[in-house]
């Protein structure tokens, strides 16, 4: 395995997730310690994790511009995404079984609904994107039936960046008693924000560890007078929508990193534009090389690309090697490719579906960086490009 001391390391991959920031951590600390209490508790102990714990949703609530009851927290976005589908879907299950979603959304949410599709008879429609990762509203709204009960679109895409109209789609569904959910992960600290109503949706989901904030924790915007019944069965903890003792650091942590750097986006530091355009630049330079995704209607810091002749296994390690952290929407997982679900639905050939990489920057990118990924890539890819031996 390759060490520290070998060569520096230049990560990339910001969209997978981010370093806890240095004051987020300092704001959990007490949580790992003094105060240790059960916010279900009567006694003092416990009340004074229950007041961190209330002041944390109203923290949260007056960044996202919504009521404190209209936030539940969780493990994470996947957890939010399945409360959100799985619940809203089956809360829903009298006035019709038919879902509207996208065929590259996030595991998170096209697990749930296949979930739904499986155990309890929903008919999923998943509807395709353009060649740019586009999911139109119009295309979305064509799918939608009289027995439509849920519609979820990820607000931007975490593999190519590509930005959903989902706002439109919001107010359309609002019009027709159709729940809307959005998976919001990958615009909070990437994309201007005004307030969770900017999504128009029923349901947001949100997770901490993309924005500098600790893993393991979330939340599911719910908007009120909405009742969102459990996914989990338990106590009455989050006002009997989330049972579980309340993971208090991981609560403080996200707060903390939605307070700091979702109003300010942290990704959107000065010199951004800049590394992306020269990242961009000289990565479609190369000969084999295609982008995927949009130029304008794209996240600030993603660019992905597919290279002909290659797979992302033997590009992510040769990559890797050199200390350069990227990733690839496949599931490198035992040795195996898979080719990416989204850059399928995009078009690609299935032959160049399996050398997708994803390069997504964030704060610590320095131009020191782009240099080094500029210098090293068009090695790597000769080196890996298979031989056509015929
Ligand atoms: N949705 C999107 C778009 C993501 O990028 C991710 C993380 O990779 C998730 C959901 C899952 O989030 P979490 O790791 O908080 O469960």
């Amino acid at each position: 395995m390759r060490q520290d001391w070998q060569v520096r390391t230049i990560y990339l991959d910001y969209n997978a997730t981010t370093p806890l920031d240095d004051a987020v951590k300092a704001a959990m600390m007490p949580f790992l310690g003094e105060v240790y209490g059960n916010p279900s508790s009567v006694h003092h102990v416990g009340q004074r994790a229950r007041a961190a714990l209330d002041d944390a949703r109203e923290r949260v609530a007056s960044v996202l511009d919504c009521k404190p009851s209209e936030i539940v927290f969780s493990s994470g976005a996947t957890e939010s995404c399945n409360h959100a589908i799985v619940a809203g879907a089956l809360s829903r299950m009298d006035n019709g079984q038919h879902i509207v979603t996208s065929s590259i959304e996030h595991e998170a949410s096209l697990h749930p609904c296949e979930y739904l599709a499986k155990k309890h008879g929903f008919e999923v429609s998943k509807v395709a994107p353009n060649e740019e990762g586009l999911v139109s509203s119009e295309s979305i709204i064509d799918a939608i039936k009289p027995d439509t009960v849920l519609v979820s679109l990820m607000a931007a895409n975490n593999e190519v960046g590509t930005i959903q109209p989902v706002a439109e789609i919001g107010e359309f569904c609002a019009n027709n008693g159709i729940l809307f959910h959005t998976d919001a992960v990958q615009v909070l600290g990437k994309l201007p924000f005004s307030g969770i109503s900017q999504f128009g949706a029923d349901l947001v989901s949100v997770c901490a560890h993309k924005i500098h904030g600790p893993k393991g924790a979330g939340l599911l915007f719910v908007r009120s007078p909405l009742q969102l019944p459990p996914i989990l069965h338990g106590g009455s903890h989050e006002n009997d929508r989330r049972p579980g003792t309340e993971n208090l650091c991981a609560i403080i942590g996200l707060t903390e990193a939605i307070e700091r750097f979702v109003r300010v986006p942290v990704f959107a530091t000065p010199n951004m534009p800049a590394l992306y355009t020269r990242l961009l630049e000289s990565v479609i330079s190369i000969d084999g090389v295609t982008f995927r995704g949009s130029r304008d209607n794209r996240l600030p810091n993603t660019v992905s690309f597919t290279v002909a002749n290659t797979d992302s296994i033997a590009l992510l390690s040769a990559l890797d090697m050199e200390g350069i952290c990227a990733s690839s929407g496949s599931a490198c997982s035992s040795g195996s490719v898979t080719p990416s679900h989204v850059i399928t639905a995009m078009g690609a050939p299935p032959e160049e579906a399996n050398s997708l990489i994803r390069l997504s920057l964030g704060r610590e990118s320095s131009p020191s960086d782009i240099d080094a990924i500029s210098n090293i890539l068009p090695h790597i890819i000769d080196r890996v490009r298979h031989v056509d031996k015929s």
